[in-house]
């Protein structure tokens, strides 16, 4: 990973805002800016120098991971470290923070810590928060680690297509998924697994519980993994028995609105767009009201990032972009079916990451 020149697009932004200083406190914000992995620091950035602020417990990790900022131990906090130090850098007379990631404490922390001709307005809320904008464009060595994790994920789906039959608890579908993929070399799971059968399956979330698996009905797993610190995403709904004429039906409608959503990206293209190309879909087939949620969202050191897939998101696709595409329909008190892909971003369409078969598959 090219942390120099992540730091130079950042520092590029700065001056572009107008902003002296900036100081990043949100964990994946730092790994990607730093490459640090520990989970207290903070990250001070001026356009000279960029120091990052973290406490003894990880002053030989910091050491390793770090070469594009200096590195300073502190024993207080790290993110009061990182403000006073920016405040007192020559020319240095403000410093934006991301206040969606800095808690009202932190900010009275802060401010508590600025001499005082410095509390009012030294700190600056920052429009738009700077760093997960530079996260939304994968570079060459990020796209390596999620297709790497994503075709792990296509893996996990197959090896537990042979595991799943009827009376075996969701939970046990979900260790199942979980061990393997440990085995696999996963550095945990990207979120807690997603295992709903039957009528359960008309949750849009939900997670194993220890009911049994029906002998007849959907069965829809939701699950990543994480490799290299980098998520993977993705969703199939089989089927334990024959399915009837409508559910058949339905599912077919569902992969349609998935397709047609997959189909739909490309650098250029508005989120929106995307949206409404897999919602058109399921409205035509009188499922509008069963789709309640977003089409998808961005994936990277993060299971969930911007930008979001959603009705009216007017957000531009980018090449580089990496997301998912996920429509599903939802009837409650009979089934649900939720088909999730993840895609990169190319000029001139979308790369699908996670191959793994989308026709109805009868267990
Ligand atoms: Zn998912
Ligand atoms: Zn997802």
């Amino acid at each position: 990973m090219d942390h120099f020149r992540r730091i130079g697009a950042l520092r590029r932004k700065l001056t572009r805002a107008g902003l002296p200083g900036l100081v990043v406190t949100h964990l994946p914000d730092l790994r990607y800016i730093s490459g640090f992995t520990g989970s207290s620091a903070a990250l001070a950035i001026t356009s000279r120098a960029a120091r990052l602020f973290t406490d003894g417990r990880y002053s030989a990790q910091a050491a390793e991971e770090v070469t594009a900022a200096r590195v300073e131990i502190v024993s207080g906090a790290p993110s009061v470290a990182a403000v006073q130090w920016l405040a007192a850098q020559p020319g240095v007379d403000a410093a934006g923070f991301d206040a969606s990631r800095a808690t009202v404490a932190e900010l009275a922390q802060w401010k508590a810590a600025l001499p005082a001709h410095l509390r009012r307005a030294f700190l600056s809320v920052l429009p738009a928060p700077m760093v997960e904008q530079l996260r939304c464009v994968k570079d060459e060595d990020e796209l390596a680690l999620i297709i790497e994790a994503a075709l792990a994920g296509c893996k996990l789906f197959e090896h537990v297509l042979s595991y799943i039959r009827p009376g075996l608890r969701e939970i046990d579908v979900a260790a199942e998924l979980e061990y393997q993929a440990r085995l696999m070399g996963a550095e945990a799971m990207s979120f807690e697994t997603i295992v709903a059968s039957g009528v359960r399956s008309a949750l849009p979330h939900g997670r194993a519980t220890s009911a049994l698996l029906p002998r007849r009905g959907f069965v829809t797993m939701d699950f990543g993994i994480i490799l290299g610190g980098y998520c993977s995403d993705m969703t199939r709904t089989v089927y334990l028995g024959k399915p009837k004429a409508e559910e058949r039906h339905t599912y077919n409608a569902v992969l349609e609105a998935q397709e047609a959503g997959l189909a739909a990206v490309s650098a250029g293209v508005s989120c929106g767009e995307v949206d409404e190309a897999a919602r058109s879909v399921l409205r035509r087939e009188g499922l509008a009201e069963a789709f309640s949620h977003s089409t998808g969202h961005g994936v990277g050191l993060e299971i969930h990032e911007p930008p979001r897939i959603g009705a009216g998101q007017m957000t531009r696709l980018r090449a580089g972009m990496v997301i998912t595409i996920e429509p599903g329909v939802y009837l409650a008190g009979q089934y649900g079916i939720r088909i999730e892909d993840m895609v990169a971003v190319t000029p001139s369409g979308g790369q699908v990451l996670t191959p793994a078969t989308k026709a109805l598959i009868e267990l």
